[in-house]
């Protein structure tokens, strides 16, 4: 008899908070077809400290996504984070034998406005769990005609229109300026495609995100502006998950649920209630299809930029960045600031 493969050491991470004398254990990913690579390397040093299971691909769920079906061996996992609060716990599981947290991101009974939410919180998180990849789901309006409600489009651009959000872990005397002029991860991106195709959903591979504050929806004026920059879609959340995950080093792109025509197609049919609530379910019933295959069909390698996306983007000075930002920011820069 062959006796089993033992198990990895637990990784060890170190919170961002001063207290470099509590770091956190990552319990390895042990789903049954886990890929996942086994976390930070241990640190020696490391003591008794808080326990988190590691996840390899986080789930962003957006509205008509609270939960995500098919998860087996669940777990609930709080993350603190130097930066406040997640939205809500993350549940961690094994989803087509591969290690996933999901969020979702207003909260479970959808509590927290777009303008809310504490997207550094919700990222920080997802890289403190070793979450590599991130698949995001999010309603979204449409700005063109052949952009259907029910059909969905992977964006690979956006347009800023929020102001009242704070986009990057820089500051308090760390400068940081990513490359984003491809802002989405083309291998996640094409990932979500191919499984809309596999699963018999209308998919558009690229197309303009508008990201709008909220929590109003557009005028019509704004709305026939975003038409004329030849812009595909319209929602509240996704360009600052992609600012945040792109800083983070974390794979990122989203699958965008169009739900409706925004309000500059007039002299159409009113729209029911009842017909929207259909569109709503039946787009969240197609994104868990969605979903699952695209983390089925996860590449296991890490081969694009995403990863190192951080490598030349610092450029204060590692003498000038005070101690205590140092500290916070240990998780997303310390291999840069300090090798070890
Ligand atoms: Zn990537």
């Amino acid at each position: 008899m062959v006796a089993p493969e033992p198990l990895p050491p637990p990784a060890v991470g170190y919170p961002l908070t001063a207290a470099r004398s509590r770091p956190f254990i990552l319990i390895p990913c042990v789903a049954t077809n886990n890929q996942a690579p086994r976390g930070r390397p241990q640190r020696a040093g490391a003591g008794q400290g808080v326990f988190l299971q590691q996840a390899e691909i986080g789930i962003i769920g957006g509205s008509g996504l609270y939960s995500m079906p098919g998860l087996t061996g669940i777990h609930e996992e709080r993350v603190t984070t130097p930066f406040g609060d997640p939205s809500d716990a993350f549940i961690l599981g094994d989803l087509e034998g591969r290690c996933v947290a999901f969020l979702a991101r207003h909260g479970r009974g959808h509590r927290l406005l777009p303008s809310e939410l504490n997207f550094r919180a919700n990222i920080y998180a997802l890289k403190k769990l070793g979450v590599t990849r991130i698949l995001s789901v999010s309603a979204v309006g449409s700005l063109k005609e052949e952009h259907k409600p029910g059909d969905f489009l992977i964006p690979d651009q956006f347009i800023d229109r929020t102001f009242l959000r704070v986009s990057t872990f820089f500051g308090e005397g760390v400068v940081g300026h990513v490359a984003f002029g491809d802002p989405v991860c083309s291998t996640v991106a094409g990932v979500i495609v191919a499984a809309c195709a596999t699963e018999g959903v209308t998919a558009k591979p690229s197309g303009t995100y508008v990201c709008m504050e909220g929590p109003q929806f557009s005028t019509r004026a704004e709305s026939n502006l975003y038409r004329s920059w030849g812009a595909d879609v319209i929602g509240m959340t996704n360009l600052q998950e992609a600012k945040l995950a792109r800083e983070a080093e974390i794979c990122y792109a989203t699958a965008a649920m169009v739900t409706d025509y925004d309000c500059w197609r007039q002299g159409h049919d009113d729209v029911t209630v009842e017909q929207i609530v259909a569109v709503l379910h039946q787009n969240a019933a197609n994104a868990c299809r969605v979903v699952k295959s695209a983390v089925a069909a996860m590449p296991a390698e890490r081969t694009c930029a995403c990863a190192s996306a951080l490598q030349h983007a610092i450029l204060t000075s590692p003498d000038a960045i005070p101690q205590a930002t140092r500290e916070k920011l240990d998780l997303l820069v310390g291999k840069y600031l300090d090798p070890r």
